[in-house]
């Protein structure tokens, strides 16, 4: 399946049969009708390369790790909160990690058992710990107040949950200061440098013998593989110091986040989960010889490639000498790239009426989104076939923190989304992993069934 030689572009086998899925997949969502006047944007899924993401996360570690260590992957939800591709990812060995109850419910409804899911989150109530530990569900606590809760409810009660704590390694910051975790002032985890912070994380753990797990996450893109591989390597160096001082191997397992870059510029995939594994073989001996268990919580790197926006040109215009084509994605579907363009750029794919890749001269002109504000800019000054009237535009690269994290803006309504795979006759198959938001369902999250509760409270008010 890997097949690793590229072509004259640099693109490998594997990220070419991606792109050939991804114009199959785009020219059949157009021939079924999934995308059309009716159905002007959908989020498309590519299950083969899901699939593909996921045996790739899995052999990068069974190649370095000593046979028998306990490995747990688990898919970090926020990046696609669609229960279906939980499903999916449980069935080829992924467990879960999520934030919150909505995301922890998410998990349950795919199938999710318990041992495979791990609660992570700054916030979480004292409901949430109860809900968890009931469970059997991992938890990493995040601070000090956290583990007092902890205290009570592992003392009341006996779970089976593992219980760690995160640990902030503060290595730096990358080039995104809003997914960057581990920073001197980062608003997660124990901060380890900060004065008597790492003799009272070892204090922490000589008093809780149920305190077994040390995580940290040192995050999400714009962090350089070597910074990465610096967090993991603090954490390892911190376990192995707190079980040489307490004189026992309490600390058992190492969860290690997640926070593999993608390159938002490029089809190829780079790096791969084989290069940082390998990296962190070299560079954090003993973290893979087998006295510690893995935990792993990797999301946009497993699902951005396989996820594409497509949305249908509505209007094509040229205003003051810029060409424009006027798209149904916009800053709904697309909320980062349309907020913070230079940060998140996408990049684009033309398609013509009947979804076929588009040809002809290369155009500069702007793709812009329904919204309305001039902001609503999915790329600008682009240089692509001349997008018109009727043709799609498709926006890259979107599986992760895009389509599946809808914003309400002009009351647009979410897209649908359908995962599509091969149906074995040369064409193309779909299954809808979530319908399309109805009008009247915007109605009814927008206080449809209140309409008259504020005139009411003014006229009571004024008697
Ligand atoms: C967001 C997050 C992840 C996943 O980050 P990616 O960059 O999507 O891989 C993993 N762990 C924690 C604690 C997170 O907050």
């Amino acid at each position: 399946m890997q097949n690793d030689e590229n072509d004259e572009n640099g693109i490998g086998g594997e990220a070419r049969d991606r792109a050939a899925r991804r114009d199959e997949a785009v020219r059949g969502a157009v021939d079924q009708g999934l995308l059309g006047p009716d159905a002007a944007v959908v989020g498309l899924l590519d299950v083969t390369g899901i699939r593909e993401s996921a045996a790739a996360l899995r052999a990068a570690f069974d190649a370095v790790v000593a046979p028998g260590t306990p490995v747990l992957h688990a898919f970090a939800v926020k990046a696609t909160p669609l229960v279906p591709v939980l499903r999916l990812l449980h069935e080829e060995g992924i467990g879960a990690e999520v934030a919150s109850p909505g995301e922890l419910a998410l998990a349950r409804a795919a199938g999710l058992p318990p041992e495979r899911t791990v609660l992570d989150s700054p916030a979480k109530t004292p409901a949430e710990l109860r809900e968890a530990l009931a469970l059997g569900i991992a938890v990493n606590a995040d601070n000090p107040q956290e583990l007092t809760r902890l205290d009570a409810l592992a003392g009341s009660a006996p779970t089976r949950s593992p219980l760690g704590l995160r640990v902030n390694p503060q290595v730096g910051g990358g080039s995104i200061g809003a997914t960057s975790t581990a920073t001197e002032t980062s608003k997660f985890g124990v901060a380890l440098r900060d004065e008597g912070a790492r003799e009272w994380v070892v204090q922490a753990f000589r008093d809780r013998p149920w305190l077994t797990r040390l995580h940290a996450h040192t995050g999400s893109q714009g962090i350089p593989l070597p910074l990465l591989a610096r967090g993991v390597a603090e954490t390892h160096a911190l376990a192995e110091e707190i079980n040489a001082r307490i004189g026992r191997p309490q600390i058992d397992t190492l969860d290690i986040g997640g926070g593999l870059p993608v390159d938002f510029a490029a089809e190829s995939t780079a790096p791969t989960y084989a290069q940082y594994a390998r990296l962190l073989a070299d560079q954090v001996p003993g973290l893979f010889d087998g006295r510690y268990g893995l935990v792993t919580e990797f999301g946009r790197s497993l699902l951005a490639r396989h996820g594409t926006v497509v949305a249908r040109v509505e209007y094509a215009k040229s205003s003051g000498g810029r060409r424009i084509a006027v798209t149904h994605a916009g800053v709904q579907v697309a909320t980062r790239t349309v907020y913070a363009p230079g940060t998140w750029p996408l990049r684009i794919a033309a398609y013509d009426t009947k979804g076929r890749p588009k040809t002809g001269p290369e155009v500069v002109q702007d793709v812009a989104g329904p919204a309305c504000f001039s902001g609503d800019l999915l790329a600008e000054g682009r240089a692509l076939p001349l997008l018109e009237q009727g043709d799609f535009a498709a926006a890259l690269d979107t599986g992760a923190y895009y389509f599946a994290h809808h914003y309400a803006y002009n009351s647009l309504t979410r897209p649908g989304i359908y995962g599509f795979a091969p149906d074995g006759s040369g064409g193309v198959t779909f299954a809808t992993v979530r319908e399309p938001q109805t009008v009247a369902e915007v109605v009814a999250e927008s206080g449809g069934a209140h309409a008259a509760a504020l005139t009411i409270l003014r006229a009571r008010g004024s008697r």
